[in-house]
């Protein structure tokens, strides 16, 4: 104590300031010190070097003041944060060179993204034929090496500046609210209202690529003119640049619209709405087998179904607290003096069908089941496919249990979460959330809920992270991400603890003391969403689904219209399959071909040979082929096919 009030009086004599480093240490630099006058201060070769910082966290410009008691972070060509720096200082490139080609655009904004960059402009009329062009001028613009400079102008100049530019006025008016200057940033004939960070000049940006068009609200408000967005891409260099094309184009060939469309699995149509899925026969006969499957697992560990509807009067969401934390998310409507909204959860529901009954600690665990329709009013803009929806189902279960029963009832949840990623073959990631800051709930329950988890994961012997404080305020939770073929994350299954939903619906049940206590809920989902789950499995097989869940599972091409009888015949045997014949009039070669698109498993092809033998010829997908196999053989064959992967893994069984 003593040691330190000298030290930070003299401080303050100085009139300097304290930032902290990475590695914890601390530099003392002037008052007035920005983040490159702290890198020279640290060492002259890093002061060279310095491309920006990150101070507490936010990238900003070298030429920004450091303050006291910020955490400084340097940025260097070598950091990882280098590569957004230069996509910014490309998103720069692409408007100047549409402003040199274009007359009239009035420019929005241009971030980074974690893939690239884009550039909104209005007034431009442009498709992707013509980005060649803008990328070969960038590619100028590059090679030109322009300096790219900073200046600090004040808000008046700063209008007379973007006089012409519509939309920068409107983000100036609400800089102007924080500040008395705004920086700009130029590069040759070219500037542009901008907070930075950039590289010292154009020719430091590496390969670039220009992707796709496509249309942007202002703002990301759908109330507002709707833009043209102009993707792309930047790297440090050619090879960087090709491997992220090669990834990208993986990730389109896989791309579950795309397939979706082509097995005529499901549609999202402008008539029926945005985000509103419609699943054609194929696509539900594979989410009927996943239906199937789930309340296979459901049945085994005790569950009920049950169901509710997909609207509930809005006194049921005030009382859940998911009208006040929900709202806009949430689809309402006045029906006469009521008022109602479209289920965001299913949790309400199957709360109420708990407490509409009295309970006995005997009569615990109740686990109710419901393939539930959500609706949540996610931004139009923001919609994509099945991944991001209105409306979707979850295989939602929900359990009411003693606290003494929370460690068996998670660990048969688990076990069920096991079977499915495995009879998939899913990659995984595994999270542990706990208590948050703000919570509900005692030390106690929290305490014993956690370690429950945490023992849980650890029998499971399944790697998993901790994030600590990142449950929900009402419990603690266990969630699986499905990793994709090319690396991305998707949420999947979920564990929850619930101690709040109680309270609030005053569940109860009498205990053996003869007294009321309150049940703990769970939720869980095993799939998750359906929508979501299935767009992993679309692409996860990029449609080509294991046998038990092909929409068609085998197609019978006959040789010519002579075999048709036969071929019908053979059709016959195998009706505990789903079957068809191709009976147009085709080619063989051509037939072969169509069940390859629509990725039928199987294809038996029948012609005078087989049908003097009685026999038939086999073609896989892989394209082998077999003659002269007996039916029963091939039926066989099949069965054990279809129900191989039903078997349960004997995962945490033998205990
Ligand atoms: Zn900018
Ligand atoms: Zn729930």
């Amino acid at each position: 104590m003593s040691e330190s009030e000298p030290e930070s009086e003299s401080e303050s004599d100085a009139e300097g300031i304290v930032v902290v480093l990475p590695d914890g240490s601390e530099l003392a630099v002037d008052a007035d010190a920005t983040v490159e006058d702290c890198a020279y201060e640290i060492g002259p070769g890093l002061g060279r070097d310095t491309v920006a910082g990150k101070l507490d966290g936010d990238l900003v410009a070298k030429e920004e003041p450091a303050y006291d008691g910020a955490e400084l972070e340097i940025i260097t060509d070598q950091s990882d944060e280098f590569i957004r720096v230069m996509r910014h200082s490309a998103a720069h490139c692409l408007a100047q060179a549409v402003e040199r080609h274009y007359d009239d655009v009035d420019l929005a904004i241009g971030p980074p993204t974690d893939e690239g960059f884009y550039y909104d402009f209005d007034n431009l009329d442009i498709d992707e034929d013509d980005l060649p062009e803008l990328e070969a001028e960038m590619e100028a613009i590059i090679d030109d090496d322009y300096e790219i400079e900073r200046e600090e102008v004040s808000i008046e100049d700063a209008e007379e500046r973007l006089a012409d530019e519509p939309y920068k006025l409107e983000l100036l008016e609400e800089l102007a609210e924080e500040s008395d200057t705004v920086t700009f940033y130029s590069q040759g004939e070219w500037e542009d209202l901008c907070a930075g960070p950039h590289v010292d000049s154009t020719g430091e940006i590496g390969a670039v690529k220009l992707l796709e068009i496509a249309g942007a609200y202002w703002r990301g408000d759908e109330e507002n003119t709707m833009q043209t967005r102009i993707y792309g891409t930047a790297f440090e260099d050619e090879s960087d640049l090709e491997a992220f094309l090669e990834r990208k184009e993986e990730a389109e060939e896989r791309d579950h619209r795309k397939i979706g469309n082509e097995m005529n699995l499901f549609s999202i149509q402008d008539v029926t709405g945005p985000g509103l899925p419609l699943y054609h026969p194929p696509g539900k006969t594979i989410l009927k087998e996943l239906e199937d499957f789930v309340e296979a697992l459901n049945q085994d560990a005790g569950y009920d179904y049950v169901e509710t509807p997909h609207v509930f009067k809005t006194d049921l969401w005030h009382r859940s607290g998911h009208y006040e934390n929900y709202q806009d998310d949430m689809f309402v409507f006045d029906v006469g003096d009521d008022e109602f909204g479209l289920k965001p959860m299913n949790c309400p529901g199957h709360a109420a069908i708990f407490q509409d009954q009295s309970w006995s600690y005997r009569d615990l665990p109740i686990r109710y089941a419901e393939n539930g329709k959500v609706y949540r009013k996610e931004q139009r803009g923001e919609l994509s496919g099945l991944s991001r929806v209105w409306a979707f189902t979850i295989d939602d279960g929900h359990l009411f249990v003693r606290p003494d029963q929370i460690e068996k009832e998670v660990e048969r949840i688990i076990e069920m979460i096991f079977t499915v990623l495995e009879t998939f073959d899913l990659d995984y990631e595994v999270s542990l959330a706990t208590r948050p800051e703000k919570s509900v709930g005692s030390d106690e329950i929290w305490e014993r809920a956690e370690s429950t988890l945490e023992s849980v994961l650890e029998e499971s012997k399944m790697d998993y992270e901790i994030e600590a404080g990142d449950g929900a305020f009402y419990g603690p939770k266990i969630d699986f991400g499905f990793e994709d073929a090319i690396g991305r994350v998707w949420d999947g299954p979920t564990v929850q603890l619930d101690f709040n939903m109680p309270e609030r619906f005053d569940l109860s049940y009498v205990g053996e003391d003869n007294e009321e206590h309150r049940p703990v809920m769970i939720h869980r989902g095993i799939y998750g969403s359906y929508e979501r789950f299935f767009m992993v499995l679309i692409e996860h097989y990029e449609g080509k689904f294991p046998l038990w869940l092909a929409p068609e599972q085998v197609r019978v091409l006959p040789i010519s219209d002579d075999n048709l009888g036969y071929a019908h015949r053979v059709a016959n045997e195998f009706d505990a399959f789903r079957v068809e014949v191709d009976d147009r009039d085709s080619t063989l070669e051509r037939k072969i071909r169509a069940a390859h698109d629509d990725r039928v498993p199987y294809q038996i092809i029948v012609g005078d040979n087989e049908e003097e033998d009685g026999t038939i010829s086999v073609r896989d997908r892989f394209e082998d082929q077999k003659y002269d196999v007996e039916i029963d053989a091939f039926r066989e064959h099949l069965e054990a096919e279809r129900d191989e992967k039903r078997t349960e893994p004997d995962f945490l069984q033998d205990e």
